[in-house]
Parts: C-alpha cells; structure tokens; sequence
C-alpha cells in the first residue's frame, strides 16, 4: 500500500518493545522489567511492526493486578544475585 513498514526483531529493535506491547494492551510490565501477560506470562517473544501507516490509537489502561501482586510477591527482587531489581513498589 506504499506505506513504510520495519519489522522489529529479537535483537533488531528501534523500539522498545516491551513498552510498546504494555501500551498495546498485552500485559503489563512486572517489578523485573519483562512484560507479564495474562495468559503466558513473561514467556513470551515480542515482534512487532513500526510503520507510518496512519493508524488508530486506542487508549492503554494499567493492569493493577500485576502491579498489586508484584508489590507483595518481590521473588525476582531477593532472588537477583546482584540486586538490580527494586523492592520498591513498581508504578
Ligand atoms: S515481583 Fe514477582 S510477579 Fe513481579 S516480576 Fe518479580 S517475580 Fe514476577
């Protein structure tokens, strides 16, 4: 259709992807920096399109179950050996 479309791939992105999957609507980004989905979890693979087809935007709601459980759940905080990831509650 003439529009400028890049594919972005594991370890070829422009973007950042997990937030351009949270934004889509696909889950929410967890204490660890990963996006959790509702169905799979982290274990997922993200791929995505940019491209300057004019599309539309529809608006992105803060899953607050993921962001209510990582505040008390804190696993990947204590388990990281160097310490990287904050107890401090994600927002
Ligand atoms: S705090 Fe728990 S739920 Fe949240 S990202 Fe870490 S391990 Fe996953």
């Amino acid at each position: 259709m003439g529009y400028a479309a890049r594919a972005q791939i594991v370890d070829n992105y422009d973007v950042l992807a997990t937030l351009v999957a949270r934004d889509a609507g696909l889950g929410e980004i967890g204490r660890h920096s990963l996006l959790i989905t509702p169905r799979l979890g982290t274990r997922v693979r993200l791929g995505l399109v940019t491209t300057d087809l004019p599309l539309v935007a529809h608006t992105w709601r803060s899953d607050a179950s993921v962001l209510d459980f990582c505040a008390v759940c804190k696993k990947c905080a204590d388990s990281c050996p160097s310490n990287s990831i904050p107890r401090t509650t994600v927002t």
